[in-house]
């Protein structure tokens, strides 16, 4: 496998013609040109969210797609069972926020029942998860990404423009009870807004058996100078935790995980920091995203799209549309090109879901 960065300046270009004249052999497993095994759909169910995270949406003006817009469920089965085809075997729900999509336990009940899925999961704000914990655990969700920025109410409500930080936890419990663990929590770490309190959050691993997640402020459309001016490192992070707890335990290394783990000495659960902009993990990246209207994203931080809706409602079949996704993954770019100053410009990541 390429491990390097095969080029620094080649730019796809962003919207990929659908190809009819290649033919794939079915039974190969869809690795991209690099030879990177691509298995995991993040797949965004709406746009439309509860909240307004100031690094994720403008508090106003944001445009949301009319309902008919978006892949029907039986359009998005169908996308579904043509990616398990190719070798697709798991699912992230995002959005916008996945639990507002109208039929959600229903959907997930059919999503885990295509031959091939073999693990389901989803990342949301947790607002609605004290209702629908249960019952998406026993429609077959295996896990969640709950989204906590904050552990004091004022600035929760501040950063997400609104959210009840006791609603939130009262999600994560109730996400506990059904089951649907490990429990990951995420916090986006912003400078001067939140990063004071990331000995506190980090703290929380040493009472829960959580992996507690810090992430970047990446550059997607509508997060404004946040970009720029927010952005703190792992780097720096990592460096505070360890300066309060004492070094940190390097944790078991899944290669395709974005996050590097470690753990605070003695405690049950773990430390992830996903650094997208500072240490990137293009190379082992091995996941694809699906837009709520049906467009196939080839990497988060690029504009590269393939549309599978059009084919979807031109009548094209789960053969066709398998051919289409594995031509998508064989122009998976390399990585992105944040250190070549290329800036992904058509979407916000609540199109995009993370
Ligand atoms: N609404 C759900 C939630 O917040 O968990 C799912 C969608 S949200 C877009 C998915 C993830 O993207 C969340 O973990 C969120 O914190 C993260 N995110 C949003 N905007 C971001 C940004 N500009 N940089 C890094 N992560 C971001
Ligand atoms: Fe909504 Fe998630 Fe974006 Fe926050 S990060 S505004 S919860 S989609």
């Amino acid at each position: 496998m390429r491990l390097d960065h095969p080029t620094t300046g080649a730019v796809p270009s962003d919207v990929i013609e659908p190809r009819h004249d290649l033919t794939y052999a079915s039974d190969a497993p869809a690795r991209d040109r690099y030879g990177r095994r691509i298995d995991y759909l993040r797949v965004s169910l709406t746009d439309r969210c509860n909240m307004r995270c100031v690094y994720c949406m403008p508090a106003v003006g944001m445009q949301f797609l009319p309902r008919p817009e978006l892949l029907s469920n039986d359009e998005l089965i169908l996308v579904l069972r043509a990616a398990a085809g190719v070798g697709f075997r798991k699912i992230r729900l995002t959005g916008g926020e996945p639990t507002l999509r109208h039929e959600i336990v229903a959907l997930v009940r059919a999503i885990k029942a295509i031959p091939g899925i073999a693990h389901v999961a989803m990342t949301t704000n947790a607002l609605r998860l004290r209702q629908l914990a249960g019952p998406l655990r026993e429609a077959g969700l295996d896990r969640v990404n709950v989204s906590i920025d904050s552990l004091d109410p004022q600035k929760f409500r501040q950063m997400t423009r609104g959210g009840s930080l006791d609603e939130v936890w009262a999600g994560v419990r109730a996400a506990d009870e059904a089951g649907l663990r490990p429990i990951k929590l995420n916090a986006v770490v912003v400078r001067g807004m939140n990063d004071d309190e990331v000995i506190r959050l980090a703290a929380l691993t040493t009472q829960y058996p959580w992996e507690f997640r810090f992430i970047e402020v990446m550059p997607l459309t509508g997060v404004a100078g946040l970009a720029e001016d927010g952005v703190i490192s792992s780097a720096e992070l990592l460096a505070r935790i360890a300066a309060h707890f004492g070094p940190l335990e390097t944790y078991g290394q899944d290669p395709s995980d974005p996050a590097r783990c470690y753990r605070i000495p003695g405690a049950p659960g773990k430390l992830g920091f996903i650094s997208a902009v500072t240490d990137p993990f293009c190379a082992t990246c091995n996941r694809m995203r699906l837009t709520a209207e049906g467009r196939l994203h080839l990497c988060l931080l690029r504009d590269d799209e393939l549309d599978l809706r059009a084919a979807v409602r031109a009548g094209a079949g789960e053969g066709e549309i398998a051919q289409l996704i594995r031509h998508a993954v064989d122009v998976k770019p390399w990585g992105h090109g944040l250190p070549e100053g290329v800036r992904p410009t058509l979407r916000s990541m609540s199109q995009l879901g993370g």
